[in-house]
């Protein structure tokens, strides 16, 4: 007796389900974890588990597009935005959560929604008929993966992301490393601007660092992966340093803006931790996803300073991603062209990231929501974070190579017009006015 069903409880499936929910439709969940199923990089049956990193990046909606993005998620109610709230942890700038606080949040607000029914299973078909939001990620079961490659008419693309390791606080020599953020930025939750581990290291140190990426043994490619891409945002640290030995300093090892307290001066080179629990006992390298096996990630991250007695309690692997070709298989309300009662959301979409995600999720929940109840919802408007966004998943048509995106200023109109240095504020203030002009007409239908 349910109105819509919606396949897959991550980021996106879970926002979907809270959207519809809210606006009194009733929701059939299908999520396959609980039934003794798990993917290849989730660890729990909670839905919106993060599976990597503990952050929802920066929170800061004047200068940054996801911290504009979260801002719009919240005016309309996100769930996944008003359950990382309480759930999070010290990251400066950013927002970050502890995963399981955050998680166990989620999956109890839907759980205790009238209008939702949480259904632990697989689904291995695309419905043939019935509203449905397909949501089931960059990791989505083989059997699905291969009935929406039928339905859609084109084969889906897999490649691996890479992701980072994490450390023991406790096996840290916090003698060698320091606290600082960047700049000594303090984030809007406050504190003292000293949310990140920084591990310092001079010129020698941050060569021989590099060769040793350079020369670590490597999982190999199989075959039919050595031709996939990767994404830019998930690239693999010594993949980064293959492209030249100053890179990694102008990127995660960047020193500006951290004083070393025993110096008084930058460093050459640095290493940034940043807490991954609520506790503070786990801190993750930030940018530091490889593909560089296991033994070898431990000898030569034990040659960082302040990381010599380092215990991981995980280290950096490699993970599949699938997602469609949206812009061609998708209309601007999401739904599948050749079979309209489907709808995409999520990473599948090919956008990329816990907050992208969710903030498809959303959008989906919110059209096929009007649908349902035979409103109109115009896509909000493309100088917004989350009209940028889909634009990138729906909008650019005729592009022969479609890749995952996260939310950034470059998928904006421009502004050239404006100074370079006011550009961001001058993108968020826009979009700022915009999104409450359409925010009107939805709450509002003329
Ligand atoms: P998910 O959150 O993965 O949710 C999909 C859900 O569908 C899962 O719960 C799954 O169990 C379920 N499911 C799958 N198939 C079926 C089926 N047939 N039937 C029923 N249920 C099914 N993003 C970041 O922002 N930061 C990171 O650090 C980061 N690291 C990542 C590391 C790895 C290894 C991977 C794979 C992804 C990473 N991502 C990261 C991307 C992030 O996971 C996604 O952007 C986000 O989780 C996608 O949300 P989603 O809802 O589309 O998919």
């Amino acid at each position: 007796n349910h109105q819509i069903h919606v396949i897959g409880g991550g980021l996106a499936g879970s926002e979907a389900a809270w959207q519809l929910a809210q606006a009194g439709i009733k929701v059939r969940l299908s999520e396959m974890r609980g039934t003794g199923e798990m993917t290849p990089a989730h660890q729990t049956d909670g839905l919106a588990e993060l599976v990597c990193s503990n952050s929802f990046r920066s929170d800061d909606a004047d200068k940054n597009a996801v911290g504009l993005l979260h801002q719009e998620m919240r005016r309309l109610g996100s769930l996944i935005m008003d359950r990382a709230e309480p759930a999070k942890v010290p990251a400066g700038s950013a927002l970050a959560v502890d995963r399981h606080v955050f998680s166990d949040g989620v999956t109890r607000a839907l759980a205790e929604h009238p209008n939702v029914e949480i259904v632990r299973e697989r689904i291995d078909t695309l419905p043939t008929d019935g509203m449905t939001i397909v949501a089931t990620g960059p990791l989505t079961a083989a059997a699905l993966a291969s009935s929406i490659g039928e339905a859609a008419g084109m084969e889906h693309l897999a490649f691996f992301d890479a992701i980072a390791p994490v450390i023991h606080f406790d096996s840290i020599d916090m003698e060698e490393c320091w606290m600082a953020n960047r700049w000594d930025k303090i984030g809007p939750g406050g504190g003292e601007g000293k949310d990140y581990i920084n591990c310092p290291m001079n010129k020698e140190q941050y060569q021989a660092f590099v060769q040793g990426l350079l020369d670590g043994e490597k999982t190999e490619f199989k075959e039919w992966e050595s031709s996939t891409p990767y994404f830019e945002g998930c690239m693999p640290i010594e993949v980064m340093a293959s492209r030249g030995p100053e890179t990694l300093r102008h990127g995660p090892m960047k020193p500006m803006g951290l004083d070393n307290p025993k110096t008084g001066r930058w460093p050459y080179a640095v290493v940034q931790l940043r807490q991954d629990n609520a506790s503070g006992t786990l801190w993750n390298m930030v940018g530091f996803q490889t593909k560089l096996k296991h033994g070898a990630q431990v000898e030569l991250f034990r040659t960082i300073p302040g990381l010599e007695k380092a215990e991981f309690a995980r280290l950096g692997g490699l993970h599949r991603n699938t997602f469609i070709q949206s812009p061609k298989l998708l209309d601007p309300t999401l739904r599948l062209k050749s079979a309209p009662h489907i709808r995409f959301a999520g990473q599948m979409t090919g956008c990329e990231g816990y907050v992208e995600s969710a903030a498809i999720g959303l959008i989906a929940g919110r059209f096929a929501a009007a649908e349902i109840l035979g409103q109109e919802l115009a896509p909000p408007p493309a100088d917004t974070a989350l009209g940028a966004l889909l634009g990138h998943v729906t909008g650019n048509v005729e592009t022969t190579d479609y890749q995952p995106m996260n939310v950034n200023f470059g998928l904006f109109p421009t502004l050239d017009d404006v100074k370079k240095k006011q550009r961001k504020e001058a993108y968020t203030a826009r979009a700022r006015a915009s999104f409450g002009r359409w925010l009107g007409e939805v709450v509002e239908p003329a």
